[in-house]
């Protein structure tokens, strides 16, 4: 396991690019039924969603820290 850069805490858990995958699919679902309401906003959410997907596949892989809240990725 890995320790935090910051406090060294070992309770660190892994993100992987499903995690940004799910925040960019909650986004463009989110923000697609908003855009009925305020299109500018609702339309403006969805690309934001839209290219968290498109780049999720290439997002290296995050570690977070439990102990201090902190995301963090490690160089190999
Ligand atoms: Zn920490």
């Amino acid at each position: 396991m890995n320790p935090c850069p910051r406090c060294g805490g070992t309770d660190v858990i892994e993100r992987k690019f499903g995690f940004f995958a799910k925040i960019g699919l909650a986004m463009v679902v989110v923000f697609f039924f908003l855009s009925f309401l305020i299109p500018a906003l609702g339309i403006g959410g969805v690309i934001v969603g839209l290219v968290f997907l498109v780049f999720a596949p290439f997002a290296r892989q995050y570690y977070h820290c439990k102990s201090c809240n902190r995301l963090f990725k490690l160089r190999s």
